[in-house]
């Protein structure tokens, strides 16, 4: 299957993306992701990275599109792919359309996942994670997190750069401006469903495999 997650930062296509890669059996592709790795590996694409992604704004095309590309002619994309947070802008989206054509292949479904704004503001400013084993809290059902101390390996907890108030205002800005308008790009192409992302994970992934045609 190849399928694709949209939605605001912090709709929670991470975890169903990685919750839907275990159960088919396909890669979870997330750009967020790959840029994180390169962050923490001091590579050249993490240098550039980091400016943007501090700020909010979005990762240039050209830079991101190469990395998809690059990482869609992978062996182990062969049976299907879930992408999470690519595309988030209509030239990658146009892009994506190509590659796909290049290799005899289309996307199945898109999944939209809703949730509103201010709630998307409080998931994210209090979110807390592990430097050390990765490990993610929230301090509003974490005691340790609100502590700031790991509950696992008892490490000094930290708030990502781009989760302080100000920069997830940015990064919704920029998801209304630039990436909003894929909703209609793929409605258009009849492959868009929408799924509620404001409660608990396991409602968004029972909705999840419904539109997927999935058992639990
Ligand atoms: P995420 O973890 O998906 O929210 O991504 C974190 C940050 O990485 C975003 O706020 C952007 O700055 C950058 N990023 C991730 N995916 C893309 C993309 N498809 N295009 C441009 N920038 C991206």
């Amino acid at each position: 299957m190849r399928l694709m997650i949209i939605g605001a930062p912090g709709a929670g296509k991470g975890t169903q993306a990685a919750i839907l890669s275990k159960k088919l059996g396909i890669p979870h592709i997330s750009t967020g992701d790959i840029f994180r790795i390169n962050i923490k590996n001091e590579t050249p694409l993490g240098q550039l990275a980091k400016q943007y992604i501090d700020n909010g704004a979005l990762v240039p095309d050209e830079v991101t599109i190469g990395i998809v590309k690059g990482r869609l002619t992978e062996p182990d994309c062969g049976n299907g792919f879930i992408l999470d947070g690519f595309p988030r802008t209509i030239p990658q989206a146009e892009s994506l359309d190509s590659m796909l054509r290049e290799m005899d292949q289309k996307l199945d479904k898109v999944l939209n996942i809703v949730v509103d704004d201010d709630v998307i503001i409080r998931r994210l400013t209090g979110r807390r994670v592990c430097p050390e084993c990765n490990a993610i809290y929230h301090i509003s059902t974490s005691e340790k997190a609100r502590e700031g101390v790991c509950e696992s390996c008892s490490a000094k907890l930290i708030q990502r750069e781009d989760d302080r108030e100000e920069t997830v205002i940015n990064r919704l800005k920029t998801y209304h401006i630039q990436t909003e308008p894929l909703i209609s790009y793929y409605k258009g192409k009849g492959i868009l469903s929408e799924v509620h992302g404001q409660c608990l994970v396991e409602d968004t992934t029972a909705e999840v495999n419904k539109e997927l045609g999935l058992k639990e």
